[in-house]
């Protein structure tokens, strides 16, 4: 069995097929994504994201298995900000440009909105939704999050968006310190992917 993925990052694109193969499921690119409509990711949640995803790229691809995901960061001394909002936290707030590259300034928006707040309640998670559908009907949906603290200072190199400053309690380093294979093994987006072949093994209900 085939899922296709609707995604143009090679990155995801690669881990999420390492990922399938342990369970005899191929992933591929989802064809002719890139002059597919992108539909406006306008829902509150991030499995709505997915959905909405899922749904419109199924449509535009009929009879495949399509699947979408959606990921971000939830600070709870921000009442779960970035939340959906994650990869435009800066430019929400009005700040484009700054020299910086995307992350870079939704990373320095996040420590000033968290300036003065104590290690201890610094406390956030990475959420990873993924839906996975069929001529516009979602059939199966799963989740993963990954839990962790929100330093002051950025530490690593790897990764990217928020991994520098998201510290993983139990192991002490940033997501950013972590190989590349590790990170799978305890990210959002691996344990959401991971949790969404063993439903499709479990149910059959994808094929
Ligand atoms: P996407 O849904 O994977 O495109 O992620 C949306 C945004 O959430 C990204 O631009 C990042 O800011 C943040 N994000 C999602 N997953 C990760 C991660 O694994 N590490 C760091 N930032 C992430």
């Amino acid at each position: 069995m085939t899922i296709y993925a609707a995604t143009t990052n090679a990155g995801k694109l690669a881990e999420f097929a390492a990922s399938a193969g342990g369970y005899g499921v191929g992933v591929e690119a989802l064809p002719g994504l890139k002059e597919m409509a992108e539909p406006v990711e306008d829902a509150a949640t991030f499995m709505g994201n997915a959905e909405l995803k899922a749904v419109a790229y199924s449509l535009a691809a009929p009879g495949l298995l399509v699947f979408a995901d959606d990921s971000g960061l939830e600070v709870a001394a921000l009442g779960g900000e970035p939340g959906v909002r994650s990869a435009r936290y800066a430019e929400d707030a009005g700040l484009g440009g700054r020299g910086m590259g995307k992350d870079a300034r939704n990373n320095a928006y996040l420590l000033e909105r968290l300036k003065g707040v104590p290690q201890a309640a610094r406390g956030a998670r990475f959420v990873c939704a993924l839906a996975l559908a069929r001529d516009g009907v979602v059939v199966l949906r799963a989740e993963g999050t990954a839990e962790g603290v929100v330093l002051e200072t950025a530490r690593g190199e790897g990764g990217f968006g928020y991994d520098p400053l998201f510290l993983l309690l139990e192991l002490g380093v940033t997501a950013a310190e972590l190989p590349r294979e590790q990170k799978w093994e305890l990210s959002h987006r691996g344990k959401a992917f991971r949790a969404l072949l063993a439903e499709m093994e479990r149910t059959g209900r994808a094929g």
